[in-house]
């Protein structure tokens, strides 16, 4: 494949030679920097670059330009080059165009001339966005193929755990694709309903277990160490943040995670109010740079690995591991969140995860390309959702209980719910029940003033109703609230001598800490939190704090 083309577009001779002569030196190794005089050039030059599927990485474009303008350019590139990142060279002048581009065009920067030096004021910004690129982007497929059936739960499965630890795979859909028959072929296996994976290898897995896959994969599953400084249960937000801190300063650590960094967050199609990303961010992106700054400070992180068991000998926690494994820490942070409440109506349990989903918008909305699909939710995770499968479905039917939208969700999702003419928001409205026999065929819709039902023709149902703390197997040791979330700080029960029953410190328990020393919570699976990724991120932050202290008073 030839390599990924930068495309410089600006009309003075001399910046234009100064730009590309600069980005060749800089980037010239991995990608073709190619420079265009005009936007009509420029256009000329994107389409015959796609005729030969050669990709697009960046584009680099003035925006005071005779004829076309860069934002106008840019406008004109979204169809031919979507993945492209776009970056507008600005005179102090165009602020406001290129603010405005941001919502207008998905312009990914813009950048204040004069950009000298580079190496601070040009590269830095262009590196970010060409890693962001790269992680998405998918080269003439020669990776992992996953061969199954459409409506196979356990398919539905492997597709999240694949896309959620940023593993490129490439879809083979055994009913209407005819490379699936020669690969189950070549594989010598009868499909049956089971999925296949094919590794580039050669090599193939029928119905593999996740941790079967991140064996495969070279995703770690086992700790290096049979003891840690600190140990951190749950790799969302809070727990990334948690260990980015702790490696950083210089804790041995060790994330666990049971499915995929990222936690809820990486189910988000889009996040617009995470600090410092004004054109929004999608949970994916985020998980991943967490992760890589995560590993490059040191942290070690297991994934496909279950926590399933708490305890404590002496000033040594001992966390047990779903393979019966232990490992050995002198503080543990819990940051395993929440998880999605059940739908309990008829019919439902088979079909979840075959046209039911908890949670799976992201992975699901291109199929459901052109299909009635239904999401259940007043919270601003069913908005997003309605929202990301509004591009791809035919039409989306929002199904709020509450009388109001706007008393659960952030008025820029109502905003963009009421501007998609394909969504319909039905206030006061539940499911009753669903039906269908080898897939989501229809819903029944139930109005909660009047009690009527009506069945709809549906093909997939996406639930957004709430999440619940798994924290079943902490129970006995951690103090718990009423619905299980973890108790900490000065929330803690105490006894009639006004101490934490059990508590042997001289101190009082910190902020984040639980009823036992050395234990701490945060994020969404603490009691009284906030549940929003930048609180989860502070609270991860602070914990690392914390057990500092602890260590240091052992
Ligand atoms: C669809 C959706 C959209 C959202 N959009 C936004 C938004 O735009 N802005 C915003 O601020 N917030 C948003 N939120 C809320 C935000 O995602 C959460 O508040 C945040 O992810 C909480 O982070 P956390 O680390 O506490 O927990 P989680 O994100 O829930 O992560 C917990 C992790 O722990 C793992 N885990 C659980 N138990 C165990 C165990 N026993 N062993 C090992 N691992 C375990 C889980 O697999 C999970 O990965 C959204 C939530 C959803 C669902």
């Amino acid at each position: 494949m030839a390599d990924p083309v930068i495309l410089v577009v600006d009309d003075e001779p001399a910046v234009l030679r100064a730009v590309e002569r600069e980005l060749r030196g800089h980037f010239g190794a991995e990608y073709t920097v190619v420079a265009a005089d005009s936007g009509a050039t420029a256009l000329d030059i994107i389409r015959r670059l796609a005729l030969r599927e050669t990709p697009i990485a960046l584009l680099l474009v003035d925006q005071r330009m005779p004829r076309m303008t860069g934002v106008e350019l840019l406008a004109a590139t979204l169809d031919l080059v979507p993945d492209a990142r776009r970056v507008l060279l600005t005179a102090y002048a165009d602020t406001d165009a290129a603010i405005r581009a941001i919502n207008e065009i998905h312009l990914d920067q813009y950048l204040l001339k004069p950009w000298e030096p580079p190496e601070e004021r040009l590269f830095p910004v262009l590196d970010d966005l060409l890693s962001d690129w790269r992680a998405t982007f998918r080269p003439p497929f020669e990776g992992i193929r996953l061969v199954g059936h459409r409506w196979s739960a356990r398919a539905h499965e492997i597709k999240d755990y694949l896309a959620r630890n940023l593993v490129p795979y490439r879809w083979v859909d055994v009913e209407s694709d005819a490379e699936a028959a020669r690969l189950a072929g070549a594989a010598g296996v009868d499909l049956g309903r089971d999925p296949l994976l094919v590794f580039p290898d050669g090599s193939h897995l029928l119905d593999p277990s996740n941790s079967a896959i991140a064996e495969k994969v070279g995703l770690r599953t086992r700790p290096g160490l049979r003891s840690y400084d600190l140990v951190i249960v749950g790799g969302g937000p809070a727990g990334l943040a948690a260990a980015v801190y702790g490696a950083s300063e210089g804790l041995r650590t060790l994330l666990v995670e049971r499915e995929a960094p990222g936690g809820q967050a990486g189910t988000t199609s889009r996040i617009e109010n995470y600090l410092g990303f004004p054109s929004g961010l999608s949970g994916a992106d985020l998980a991943r740079r967490a992760v890589a700054q995560a590993s490059r400070l040191g942290a070690e992180l297991l994934t496909a690995r279950d926590a399933t068991a708490l305890r404590l000998e002496d000033r040594y926690r001992l966390v047990t591991l779903d393979d019966g494994s232990e490992v050995s820490c002198e503080a543990v942070i819990v940051a395993t969140g929440v998880q999605y409440r059940r739908l309990e109506v008829e019919g439902i349990e088979p079909l979840v995860g075959i046209g039911v989903f908890y949670g799976a918008a992201i992975t699901e909305a291109l199929a459901c390309r052109g299909q009635r699909v239904a999401v259940v939710g007043g919270g601003n995770s069913a908005g997003q959702a309605a929202v990301h499968l509004a591009q791809f479905a035919a039409d989306v039917t929002l199904l709020v209980r509450g009388g109001s939208i706007e008393a659960g969700m952030s008025a820029y999702l109502v905003d963009q719910l009421r501007a998609r003419p394909n969504v319909t928001i039905r206030l006061r409205a539940g499911v009753a029940a669903v039906g269908g026999t080898n897939s989501l065929e229809s819903i029944t819709i139930e109005e909660g003033a009047s009690g009527t039902r009506e069945e709809h023709p549906m093909d997939a149902l996406f639930l957004f109703i709430g999440a619940l703390p798994r924290t079943e197997w902490l129970a006995g040791i951690l103090e718990r609230d009423g619905a299980g979330f973890l108790v900490t700080g000065s929330a803690l029960a105490r006894a009639s001598d006004g101490r934490v029953p059990g508590w042997q410190l001289a101190r009082e328990p910190f902020l984040l800490e639980t009823n036992v020393a050395g234990i701490f919570a945060a994020g969404d699976v603490r009691s009284r939190s906030v549940k929003r990724i930048a609180s989860g991120v502070g609270e991860g932050s602070m914990a690392v704090q914390f057990v500092h202290q602890h260590l240091a008073g052992l």
